[in-house]
């Protein structure tokens, strides 16, 4: 289809060519008989200085690019003085001006100045048939004839240019009716070029001295035009970086799905692929350093993002430090590497040394759609920063989710939209004080009853919400359940503290930040007495970026714990630099205890560590007594698990701990 598309473009254009070759040939006497005057040489200045101001518009919704040159008005003057040959030869050389100030190819150029040599040639000809001359006075026609004559070569010139611009629009395979469009705009936009060449031809015929005063009404022309695309760009681009912005991005991935192949050279145009980048420290550089260096960072890094041919891609600012590169590219593997080698030289500002690293997504087009992509490149990003790789490429396997899947994903959103406090509850399950026997806290995981399924395990659900807008809606009602259960229990004088999971997404979502604080205060709860659990992979995703939500919570009054610990290999040095109050030793470590001398030297070491740093230590999954009187030995502060108690509902816990207590005192 494309190919087919391609044959028919090159076609169309090496007939243009041919045939402009031939009118010429056919009007070689009339070369010589033109030496030329003060005036002619003006007018052909004037020409290429118009092809100099030439620049290239996107024009309509679809964003179909032209060129906006008012060289036209000059060759056409040419033509009505002097006749075919120098106007032609002038329309040439602005041609290749004009091609060389928007860096088009010589063939484009060529295709260009051949179709303004036929439409040239067809004025030529009707004005050879009405009025050779119409500015000389001493052939005896009327004016009327004459002013006839100039406006019928004018419309042959249109006619003639829009039959074959449009040929070209439709052999690079645009739809008719955009193509005509675009045809209707440049032939518009040339015929009130053309308007101007009598007046130019009058001048140079009076005084050459008028021909610098005619032109001001062009550049007037230009100068509309020129501001009218600025305006339409504006909107498009990142003003700090000059890069595209988000809607700058999008307008051109839909160029490149609806519109047409235009990349010459390959055989099959390939999908688009996105390339998504996140710098790696740069909100630390921004905090040191300033706004004003942050700013120049980022500068800089756009400078060395590689520059997309604008037919086949863009490159992007999606915002802070997010950038993006689309592209039809045949390895878009091979890209994302030029990226980040690209990136991997340290930037100096203002006398400093900055490493910049970036983790890199890259998607291809599904044909789902922009937000698809953009969502798909986005997971690729997280995933090389979880992996610790600076590239990932977004896998289908690991991210699609079944037909079914979707649909309990449904089903779980309109449960948390409908807030069914039946069927969505959270359960608490106790934590216990190894050195007192108390129960000091609980944390609370969801439970949720669908309506023909029964129970859904909460991973299941929770690990399918966790990339999607669903997983902040759960963590809001959950924050609503466990905020109303502990001023209930406060109020019948049980005192716990209680635990909320909370996903990546959520600890960078403002608001959910601010519902926290905000149902604290309505419970008049004491903020000490929630605690949010954060797993250490979610956290080590991006250590810098997480630093000013995990403050902001912090800040609050509320704790954080670092959940699964283990299994994320954190070090000694993130711990301290982040507020953290506790740490749950990941239920895989616990479960070995008991049988596996690693796991409880791990285990130990892990407590040791924590108790050196005053980080509370929990370990989760205790089954067994063995294990509880082993952690109990290491000095753990809690723990959680079976061995104690399961999840329960938080209006049993009160007679739970009241019997619990008993036993604790007995025992
Ligand atoms: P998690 O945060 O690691 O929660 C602990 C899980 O271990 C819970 O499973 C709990 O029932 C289970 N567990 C407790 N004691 C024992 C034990 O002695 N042995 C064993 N083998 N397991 C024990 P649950 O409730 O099925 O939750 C599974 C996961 O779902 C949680 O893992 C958490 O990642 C997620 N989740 C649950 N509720 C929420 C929630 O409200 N928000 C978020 N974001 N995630 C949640
Ligand atoms: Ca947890
Ligand atoms: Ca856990």
């Amino acid at each position: 289809m494309w190919a087919r598309q391609r044959g028919s473009f090159i076609a169309f254009n090496v007939i243009t060519l041919a045939a402009a070759l031939a009118v010429l040939l056919t009007h070689l006497g009339d070369a010589a008989a033109n030496a030329g005057s003060a005036a002619f040489w003006v007018m052909v200045v004037l020409a290429v200085l118009a092809g100099t101001q030439a620049f290239a518009a996107e024009i309509g919704p679809e964003r179909i690019r032209v060129t906006i040159a008012p060289t036209v008005c000059f060759s056409f003057a040419i033509l009505l003085t002097w006749g075919l040959w120098p106007a032609a030869a002038t329309q040439a050389v602005a041609c290749g001006v004009i091609a060389w100030r928007l860096r088009r190819t010589l063939f484009e150029a060529a295709v260009a100045a051949a179709r303004y040599t036929l439409a040239l040639g067809a004025a030529s000809a009707i004005l050879w048939l009405g009025e050779p001359d119409p500015f000389r006075d001493n052939t005896g026609s009327s004016l009327a004839t004459d002013a006839l004559s100039v406006v019928a070569a004018g419309l042959a010139w249109l006619a003639v240019y829009g039959v074959l611009f449009l040929g070209t629009r439709l052999g690079e395979g645009l739809p008719w009716r955009r193509a005509l469009v675009v045809v209707r705009d440049q032939v518009l936009f040339n015929s009130a070029l053309l308007v101007l060449s009598p007046v130019l031809a009058l001048a140079a015929r009076i005084n050459v001295a008028f021909l610098p005063l005619a032109i001001i009404p062009l550049i007037a022309v230009q100068r509309l035009a020129q501001l009218s695309s600025q305006r339409e760009n504006i909107a498009r681009q990142d003003p700090l970086t000059g890069l595209a912005n988000r809607t700058g991005l999008r307008a051109v991935y839909d160029r490149l799905v609806v519109g047409p192949p235009t990349r010459l050279g390959a055989a099959e145009p390939a999908r688009p692929s996105l390339i998504i980048l996140d710098l790696d420290r740069f909100k630390q550089v921004n905090d040191a350093l300033g706004h004003d260096i942050g700013d120049q960072l980022l500068v800089a890094v756009a400078g060395r993002l590689p520059r997309v041919d604008p037919r086949v891609g863009v490159t992007a600012r999606l915002g802070g430090d997010e950038f993006a590169i689309l592209a039809r590219a045949d390895d878009p593997q091979a890209l994302a590497q030029e990226v980040a080698r690209g990136l991997n030289q340290p930037v100096y500002l203002e006398g400093l040394r900055v490493d910049v690293t970036a983790s890199v997504g890259v998607a291809t087009d599904e044909g789902e759609g922009f937000n698809a992509l953009l969502r798909h490149a986005d997971v690729a990003m997280y995933e090389a920063k979880q992996r610790g790789d600076t590239i990932a490429t977004y896998d289908v396997r690991s991210d699609r989710a079944s037909p079914a899947q979707l649909r309990l994903l449904a089903d779980f959103r309109r449960a948390l939209e409908v807030d069914d406090v039946d069927r969505l509850r959270a359960h608490y399950q106790p934590q216990v004080s190894l050195s007192t026997g108390r129960i000091e806290a609980v944390e609370a995981l969801l439970r949720w009853n669908h309506p023909q399924m029964g129970p859904v395990n909460p991973e299941d659900i929770v690990s399918l919400a966790e990339h999607t807008p669903v997983m902040v809606m759960l963590t809001r009602r959950m924050i609503d359940r466990v905020t109303a259960q502990v001023a209930a229990w406060n109020a019948a004088g049980v005192s716990l503290r209680a635990s909320l999971n909370v996903s990546t997404r959520d600890l960078y979502s403002e608001e959910l930040i601010d519902h926290l604080a905000e149902r604290i205060a309505h419970h008049d709860i004491p903020p000490g007495q929630l605690q949010i659990e954060l797993t250490e992979s979610a956290i080590l995703a991006d250590v810098r970026r997480a630093q000013a939500p995990l403050r902001r919570i912090a800040d609050l009054g509320v704790t954080i714990c670092l959940d699964d610990f283990g299994t994320g290999y954190s070090s000694l040095q993130h711990l301290r630099r982040l507020p953290i109050s506790e740490i749950k030793i990941d239920k895989s470590f616990i479960a070995g205890m008991a049988h596996n001398r690693d796991d409880a030297a791990i285990v130990r070491s892990t407590i040791e560590l924590a108790r050196s740093l005053h980080i509370r230590t929990v370990a989760e999954g205790v089954e067994d007594d063995i294990t509880h009187k082993l952690l109990a030995k290491a000095r753990c502060d809690l723990a959680q698990g079976w061995h104690t108690a399961r999840a329960m509902p938080g209006d049993q816990l009160p007679a739970w701990l009241a019997e619990h207590d008993d036993d604790g005192r007995a025992a």
